[in-house]
């Protein structure tokens, strides 16, 4: 799918040292944005900071463009190309955003408080306080969806966040030179080199691909004695692969992995975990055991601590378990002045960067409308429309596919040349000269010099 971030106006580009930002203006009311991901992002590179003050609570002190993680497992990209500094995306506003690098642990929407933890190792002699906001943007995002199923997170590794990513290529280079090590009985070193996905959603099936590329390219060449032996398998549980897109791209793929000896196993329930095999429920209904040396769980959403909490505290009005509801203006039913965008919210969009950035950027012009309405301006605030510029996903061995709305119609492609657009459309929605830089230096440096196979 297509980010977005893209179509920012270039006052980004305008750096401002802090001190020559105007400080918090107590007259003003202060918006505190919970986040610093593509929800939170989209909306602070628009909020007009003359109007208001802006905080921002995150643990993670960095934006992560999450398109290209799965290119970061196996060392096609380095993490730190699209990672930003969330400091550097507010240096252009007029007013110094505040940034709290610690995790919300409570919203209370009475008292119109969150509280806050420093996610520190090292703390100082202040870990936990509480803070006030006038408004409340939650763009926390969600967490992996586990279905309560033991093991998983003991054993497998996730694929969203930096750290998870950098686990999954210790992991995967641990594997194999383990597969590698003196005497290793053959089962063993089968086992070993088995890597099983879970997921057959676009994250599933762009680290298999990924995962893919590297054996082919990289692993292969370095590790001739072990060559035939890496093997790639993907479990779904649905009839098929990527639900969302078109079923003529959908045999697409599921042909470009049979070609790339990639096993696709559907309709295929995962019913236990455990640290050297998965216990699976196959097509026929038969318990099978399948050992793996490398386990990458990619399963969807489920909500987050906070959401669930803020929930509970309002269940009045949030009927669903699935995440925070909220009307067509990102209100969050049942607490005045919070709003909620991203994947946090239960809605009938899918959860993408593509849906959080238009809802980040429609939310800023909601407060700008919401002030020069105060200043006594005629402004009209409209509900939030969600404009669907397609969906892309890489499929491995230089191939890509879209499905693109086009002219009323749709226009489904896949291919080499759908790859280079799929490049290009990540890179032009890059947030920063500096990542479209970084990246692109690093594709080039991985096709000079191949990838990177140190642990
Ligand atoms: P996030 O971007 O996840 O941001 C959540 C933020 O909240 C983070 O900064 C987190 O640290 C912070 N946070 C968490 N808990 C708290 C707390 N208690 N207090 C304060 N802050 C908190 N979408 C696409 O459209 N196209 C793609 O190609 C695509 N590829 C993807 C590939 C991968 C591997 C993954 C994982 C996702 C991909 N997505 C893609 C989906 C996309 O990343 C998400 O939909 C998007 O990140 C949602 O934005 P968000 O702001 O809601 O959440
Ligand atoms: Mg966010
Ligand atoms: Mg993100
Ligand atoms: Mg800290
Ligand atoms: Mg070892």
């Amino acid at each position: 799918a297509v980010g977005g971030l893209g179509y920012a106006s270039y006052e980004i580009y305008n750096k401002r040292h802090p001190l020559e930002q105007k400080p918090f203006d107590p007259k003003k009311r202060t918006v505190v944005v919970l986040g610093s991901g593509w929800g939170a992002v989209s909306f602070l590179k628009s909020i007009n900071t003359d109007d208001y003050n802006v905080m921002v609570v995150s643990p993670r002190n960095y934006f992560l463009f999450t398109p290209l993680l799965p290119s970061c497992t196996v060392g096609t990209i380095e993490l730190r190309s699209i990672m930003e500094p969330i400091r550097f995306i507010t240096q252009h506003k007029s007013r110094n955003v505040k940034f709290y690098e610690s995790e919300c642990t409570d919203i209370d929407p009475e008292s119109k408080t969150i509280s806050i933890t420093d996610v520190s190792d090292i703390k100082g002699s202040v870990s936990n306080t509480t803070v006030p906001y006038d408004y409340l943007v939650m763009a926390i995002g969600a967490d992996n969806q586990t279905f309560g199923m033991k093991g998983v997170k003991e054993f497998a590794c996730f694929l969203k966040e930096v750290w998870d990513a950098q686990k999954i290529r210790t992991r995967l280079m641990d594997c194999v030179e383990s597969a590698g090590f003196a005497k290793q009985a053959p089962e063993e070193v089968d086992r070993l080199l088995h890597m099983v996905v879970v997921g057959g959603g676009p994250t599933g099936v762009e680290y298999a691909a990924e995962l893919h590329d590297f054996l082919k390219d990289d692993l292969e060449v370095w590790y001739p004695e072990l060559a035939d032996k890496f093997r790639i398998t993907l479990v779904e549980a649905l009839p098929n692969v990527l639900p969302m897109f078109s079923s003529q791209l959908i045999q697409y793929t599921e042909s470009t992995f049979k070609q790339n000896k990639i096993e696709v196993l559907t309709k295929t329930m995962v019913k236990e975990v455990a640290d050297k095999e998965i216990k699976v429920m196959d097509a026929n209904k038969n318990l099978v055991s399948i050992p793996y040396g490398l386990l990458v769980w990619a399963t969807g959403n489920c909500p987050r601590p906070l959401a669930r909490k803020l929930m509970a505290r309002i269940k009045e009005s949030q009927t669903s378990p699935r995440g925070v509801l909220v009307d067509e203006y990102m209100r969050v039913a049942g607490a005045p002045d919070v709003y909620a965008i991203g994947d946090c919210t239960f809605s009938k969009y899918a959860p993408t960067a593509q849906v959080a950035t238009q809802q980040g950027l429609y939310l800023a012009s909601v407060f700008d409308n919401l002030a020069r309405i105060e200043e006594g301006q005629n402004k009209k605030i409209t509900p939030f429309e969600y404009s669907h510029q397609g969906s892309l996903a890489y499929i491995g061995s230089d191939k890509a596919i879209a499905d693109l709305p086009f002219l009323n119609g749709n226009v489904s492609v896949g291919g080499v040349a759908t790859y280079v657009f799929w490049r290009s459309v990540y890179i032009s929605n890059m947030f920063s000269f500096r990542n479209r830089f970084l990246v692109v230096g690093d594709w080039m440096k991985s096709k000079v010099f191949g990838r990177d196979v140190s642990r």
